[in-house]
């Protein structure tokens, strides 16, 4: 990947602790002009084996208090996590697991209708996972970290990495709600997440 635009380094402070921030733009050339951040704690570069965690943009979980799926409270887990072990957060701008804001709706109306949330992935002509992890890999790459331990309940995430020494995964723990407990069930079962 040649084409990124890089940012500078900001400060960001968050209830959670203060990071630093930078962004990732992907120039139309190079995908379809996507902007990523890294949100890193400043002793980064002296840890060993950082914790990173790859979090795809959710805009309903992340940013709008949605308890339809459980986006939002693996991100403020991994923002606590990392604000107190030191690491990263690369925020993945793939919204629906990359199939983009409006299908997601689409998908969510589907799901009011009865389909589960891969089934209506595949009504829409989708795959039930459509992420590609490029851009992340460039990202840990431009930071040179070659080790990491894993932030996901996602197995599958680890395998998307082939250029990653990850020695560890850890499992981020969140309490199923009313709303998301056919959700999370689904992840599990047809995704092969670990809760
Ligand atoms: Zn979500």
């Amino acid at each position: 990947m040649n084409n990124i635009e890089i940012s500078q380094i900001a400060t960001l402070p968050t209830k959670h602790g203060t990071f630093k921030i930078q962004a990732f733009k992907e120039l139309p050339e190079c995908g379809e002009g996507k902007e990523h951040l890294a949100l890193f704690t400043d002793d980064l570069k002296e840890i060993d084996v950082p914790i990173v965690r790859v979090h795809s943009e959710c805009l309903t979980g992340d940013a709008l208090s949605s308890v339809k799926c459980d986006c939002g409270e693996q991100l403020t887990f991994a923002q606590a996590l990392i604000a107190k072990e030191g690491g990263m957060i690369i925020y993945h701008r793939q919204e629906g697991r990359n199939i983009g804001l409006l299908n997601k709706v689409n998908a969510y109306a589907l799901q009011d209708s009865g389909f589960d949330t891969v089934a209506a992935n595949h009504q829409l002509g989708f795959r039930a996972d459509e992420r590609t992890y490029e851009i992340v890999e460039f990202i840990l790459n431009h930071f040179g970290i070659k080790k990491l331990k894993l932030l996901t309940n996602n197995p599958a995430k680890m395998e998307s990495l082939p250029n990653v020494n990850i020695v560890e995964r850890i499992p981020i723990q969140i309490t199923p709600n009313p709303y998301n407990e056919n959700y999370l069930k689904t992840k599990k079962d047809q995704l092969g997440h670990l809760l």
